[in-house]
């Protein structure tokens, strides 16, 4: 492996930001590294999760100027919103803050079919122990950027014959070696206002430990932990009360259902406010219990056909 071509697009002195020459699916080391996931999430700080839910939506930003990726310079205005795969093992602890927003996989798939995104490969970014390999989603056409088709094998994404989502746990470095701390999915979503309401009202915020921001460890908080800072340093318990102490009672949670167990390798169910007869505040429909994730999702008839194919399994 140690001979596939690469392009570097950014070097830096604690990161590498390239692409594979020949194709992002030449980058897996073993089968083994391959592993499930159904659910994807967006971890935020406690008072970003206020803002999020007095605004009932997510919105998206630009990239932030210590973000290592070759868009910053080429996409001044893009503005995204970060997902990652929940881990179904660790997804009770987190290096970006207190509250993870959680979304089922396959649903969002589906919108995103439904709606024309398209999906980019966009860079790997790779760390001194770790690498992340992020993708655009997005309604608009980046034709420099290639588009990935997750359901060839070998690439960082791949999606089995009848529709199980995969993550590599590791991925060669650009010299052909391999992480020591593995490797992370990051999936950039260019959304408008009406699909960040639509995700915010698929989400689920669930609390996970923040409680070592301020301890100085390495990857305990990506925003505040140099200078150990971070105003919300909690564990997820800590978290769950302060959260149905800011108003989860006015707007219909119980907190029963904020509990993280719900999530760890179970279903868990979005939220009874925002469905009223299955319709949502915004005319949507919404549902009261998130689908099976073993399931292939439908296919949705009116995407067009380079859709039609990129989504055939999805
Ligand atoms: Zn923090």
């Amino acid at each position: 492996m140690a001979g596939k071509k690469h392009k570097i697009h950014l070097q830096r002195s604690n990161a590498i930001v390239w692409c594979p020459q020949d194709s992002p699916y030449s980058l897996y080391i073993s089968l083994v590294d391959y592993q499930i996931f159904h659910k994807i999430g967006r971890t935020v700080h406690l008072h970003d999760y206020e803002d999020v839910q007095k605004s009932q939506r997510f919105t998206p930003r630009k990239l932030d100027r210590r973000t290592v990726s070759h868009l910053l310079e080429k996409e001044k205005d893009l503005e995204v919103l970060w997902f990652s795969p929940v881990d179904p093992k660790t997804n009770n602890n987190s290096f970006y803050g207190n509250v993870n927003f959680i979304t089922d996989f396959v649903k969002f798939l589906s919108y995103c079919s439904q709606n024309s995104f398209n999906i980019y490969f966009v860079e790997v970014a790779e760390f001194k122990t770790c690498s992340a390999t992020r993708f655009l989603f997005t309604r608009k056409r980046y034709d420099y950027l290639s588009e990935y088709d997750p359901r060839v094998f070998g690439g960082p994404w791949y999606t089995d014959p009848i529709g199980k989502h995969f993550w590599l746990q590791n991925i060669r470095r650009h010299d052909g070696k391999t992480n020591i701390k593995g490797h992370a999915l990051e999936f950039l979503l260019e959304f408008g206002q009406d699909d960040a309401i639509w995700l915010y009202n698929q989400s689920i915020p669930m609390p996970v430990d923040h409680c070592d921001a301020n301890t100085g460890k390495s990857r305990k908080c990506l925003k505040f932990g140099k200078t150990k800072t971070c105003p919300s340093p909690y564990k997820s318990m800590k978290t769950m009360e302060l959260m149905s102490c800011q108003g989860f009672h006015e707007t219909g949670y119980e907190t029963s259902s904020l509990m993280p167990l719900s999530v760890n390798g179970k279903e868990i169910t979005p939220r009874e406010h925002e469905s009223k007869n299955g319709v949502s505040a915004n005319g949507e429909e919404t549902p009261r219990k998130y689908e099976s994730t073993n399931g292939v999702p439908e296919i949705p008839t009116t995407m067009n056909k380079v859709k039609r194919n990129l989504f055939k399994n999805f």
